[in-house]
């Protein structure tokens, strides 16, 4: 897997539609790119983030309340199942 090709797929893993034989190859190049790597951990360290700004963007409402946040995630999750 290419860098370029490495830096796609790690967004969609973040956001949980990679599929599974690309998750393989993904985690292949990770073990052996420490650029790739470097930046997977930066895009984990945003993961928090995106729960909290997801489910405000998916509703269109402002959240400024964390509780309200969370709430959110969990619907937004509970949709997805
Ligand atoms: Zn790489």
């Amino acid at each position: 897997m290419e860098c370029e090709h490495a830096r796609t797929a790690l967004a969609a893993q973040v956001l949980g539609t990679l599929e599974e034989p690309e998750q393989e190859s993904l985690g292949m190049h990770l073990d052996q790119c420490p650029a790739c790597h470097s930046e997977w951990e930066e895009l984990l360290g945003l993961l928090p983030l995106l729960d909290t700004v997801m489910p405000y963007e998916l509703d269109g409402v402002p959240t400024p309340d964390p509780a309200r946040a969370v709430e959110l995630a969990r619907r937004a999750e509970a949709d997805r199942e």
